[in-house]
């Protein structure tokens, strides 16, 4: 038998979707596992923190959990990478694992790479594919991710255990089907308080009311809306999108110069978001901005050029000058009240 961990997380008081993502992934590498190898795997979602939803666990057994393990302690109930990584360490010295799956989110990318340096082994991270296949009679977990400024894919296969990947949110379609009540624990963990980081305060960034996760309709800003001065165009869609109570979102290139933070980046190395519309204004389509919003229900693209590469992805083509429509709507949303 082989062990599967998944490091699932927690964003207030509830598992973020990513952890059933994984979870529902870990099932159909499982399922892959016996029907190819006769092979069992056994499925563990591990938790550091003060406490768990009883609705949540059950939640990750329906989504395809054999275990679900709390390491606690008291401590564990503010975010603080180090601690969090030794807590998860205590635990896997004592329980092996041979594959470690970890979110590709803020805390999951800070998490991954501590515990892996410590296990001596190598880590793929933000995945957006994830295999088993049979290499020399062994199940190898094929971690698949862009390379090359995302001009090409790669698959990459561990050659050190345990086999370790972080996978981005969204990339897997959680599955609530199972129908087994697996196995709930806790592993008490007392953590010495001898880090050199020490938290001194924390304060939640307001600045993205609604975030990509939850938003159902996004609006996107590219270069084509910047004028080079006091940028009215982006201003005036950020408004907009203020006032009907939707998402905002640009492209690289904007947070390069500095028109807003990098949390409102859409792409390889920004978010992903897969809401039921994603409206795209004045953006050209490159791999790098595609790779975080292809998966959208609905693509529109409003661009002057009509060979723009976005087109080429999206549902409905627009080719019009996008300053125009923002124009229109600010007056129509009435956004220019706010
Ligand atoms: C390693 C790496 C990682 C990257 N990660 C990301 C990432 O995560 N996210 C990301 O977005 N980018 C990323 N990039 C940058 C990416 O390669 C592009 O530079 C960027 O996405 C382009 O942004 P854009 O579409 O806004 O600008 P441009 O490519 O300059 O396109 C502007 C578009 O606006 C159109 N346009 C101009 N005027 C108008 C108008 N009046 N009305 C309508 N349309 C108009 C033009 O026809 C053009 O198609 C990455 C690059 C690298 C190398």
């Amino acid at each position: 038998m082989k062990k599967l961990a998944i490091y699932v997380e927690k964003e207030g008081n509830t598992l973020i979707d990513a952890s059933y993502e994984l979870i529902s992934k870990a099932c159909e590498l499982k399922a892959f596992a016996k029907s190819s190898k006769d092979m069992e795997i056994e499925v563990t979602a591990v938790l550091v923190s003060s406490a768990v939803d009883e609705n949540d666990v059950k939640k990750a057994f329906l989504a395809g959990a054999d275990n679900f393990i709390l390491i606690k302690n008291d401590d564990f109930q503010v975010f603080n990478q180090m601690k969090y990584s030794s807590a998860f360490l205590s635990y896997f010295h004592e329980n092996y694992h041979d594959y470690i799956l970890f979110p590709a989110t803020p805390t999951g990318r800070m998490i991954a790479p501590r515990v892996t340096t410590v296990l001596n082994t190598g880590l793929v991270a933000d995945c957006t594919g994830l295999e088993f296949i049979i290499k020399d009679g062994l199940l190898k977990l094929a971690s698949t991710r862009p390379t090359f400024g995302a001009e090409l894919m790669a698959t990459i296969l561990s050659k050190q255990s345990p086999e370790c990947a972080t996978i981005r949110p969204k990339t897997f379609k959680a599955d609530f089907r199972n129908t087994k009540i697996g196995t709930y624990k806790e592993f008490p963990c007392s953590i010495e308080n001898n880090f050199d980081l020490i938290l001194l305060d924390s304060t939640k960034d307001e600045a993205q009311k609604i975030n990509f996760d939850t938003a159902k309709v996004i609006f996107s800003a590219g270069y084509g809306l910047y004028d080079g001065k006091d940028n009215i165009y982006i201003e005036k869609l950020y408004q907009i999108t203020q006032k009907l109570n939707i998402g905002f979102a640009l492209t690289r290139k904007l947070v390069d110069l500095g028109i807003k933070s990098s949390q409102y980046q859409i792409g390889q190395t920004g978010m992903t978001a897969t809401p039921e519309l994603y409206v795209a204004f004045g953006i050209s389509g490159t791999i790098q901005h595609i790779a975080g919003m292809k998966n959208s229900k609905i693509i529109i693209a409003i661009n002057n050029d009509e060979n723009a590469e976005i087109f080429k992805y999206s549902d409905y083509k627009i080719v019009t000058d996008a300053r125009a429509v923002i124009d229109d709507l600010f007056e129509k949303t009435g956004a220019y009240n706010q």
